[in-house]
């Protein structure tokens, strides 16, 4: 049974056709799917789905990308829900210097504020960095110390990677270590403790390999599996048993309000 980590089902693109994925999800054995809400809709939509269909839990933040634009609309929405009990983490929330789609300044205020969120209601953080990686680990070593985090979507070098495992965190590998030319990032998974992973499709975005430039979904996250399993010299069902240990262990599931 696998757990995706990281996926926008309540987004434009994939919430019309949510139900059919969340079944194909689940003969595919993805028993859980974490749905990242970025803003106030893909949040109520998330609620909704995760009323209907006992395989769907919720996180949300607003991403670096939409600080600017929304960062304060959305945060007491953000308090809210986290405050009924509704979510099982906060994120994704982040730096990305790389598209820079926000000022610096303000991506850094509200990935703090988005720490304090966390550890006000004990909940998990899903980060979302790039090329950020120094500023991330002087932020939360400063204002999130010895918190839960998990670095979805992982991109960065094996020393970065390093650095996420010694702050207790975990790296989340997408369909993006399927690819052909993913040789660097293939070679930091090889290197990381099996215990420190999770598993995600981060869909409909970066579809594996053999689905590339089509919509990605749920049940796609068997060819990511099976990339890990191979560069790990496992089965795939140690995998599949060790990711899902992992994100059950990470994500506070039973917890979770499912009467509001
Ligand atoms: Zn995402």
């Amino acid at each position: 049974m696998y757990i995706d980590s990281h996926a926008h089902l309540s987004g434009e693109t994939l919430f019309p056709v949510a139900g059919e994925l969340i079944e194909r999800a689940l003969l595919a054995g993805v028993e859980k799917i974490v749905n990242i809400a970025t803003d106030k809709e893909s949040l109520e939509k998330g609620l909704l789905l995760s009323k209907k269909y006992l395989s769907v839990y919720n996180t949300a933040a607003t991403t670096p990308h939409d600080v600017e634009k929304e960062g304060e609309l959305f945060f007491p929405i953000v308090e809210e829900a986290a405050k009924k009990g509704l979510l099982v983490g906060i994120g994704e929330t982040g730096l990305d210097y790389y598209y820079e789609y926000a000022p610096k300044e303000m991506q850094k205020t509200f990935l703090i504020r988005y720490f304090n969120l966390a550890k006000q209601w004990n909940l998990p953080l899903v980060i979302h960095c790039r090329e950020a990686f120094s500023d991330l680990f002087a932020f939360a070593d400063e204002h999130y110390k010895n918190c839960p985090a998990v670095l979805h979507c992982f991109t960065g070098t094996l020393e970065e990677a390093k650095e996420v495992i010694k702050r207790g965190w975990y790296i989340s590998f997408s369909g993006i270590v399927t690819f052909k030319k993913s040789e660097a990032l293939r070679a930091t998974l090889k290197e990381m403790p099996l215990e420190r992973i999770f598993i995600e499709t981060d869909a409909p975005y970066l579809a594996p390999q053999s689905k590339r430039g089509k919509v990605n979904e749920p049940s796609y996250i068997l060819e990511t599996a099976s990339v890990v399993a191979e560069v790990k010299g496992i089965s795939l069902t140690d995998v599949a048993h060790q990711t899902f240990l992992n994100a059950s262990a990470f994500f506070p599931f039973s917890k979770v309000n499912s009467l509001v």
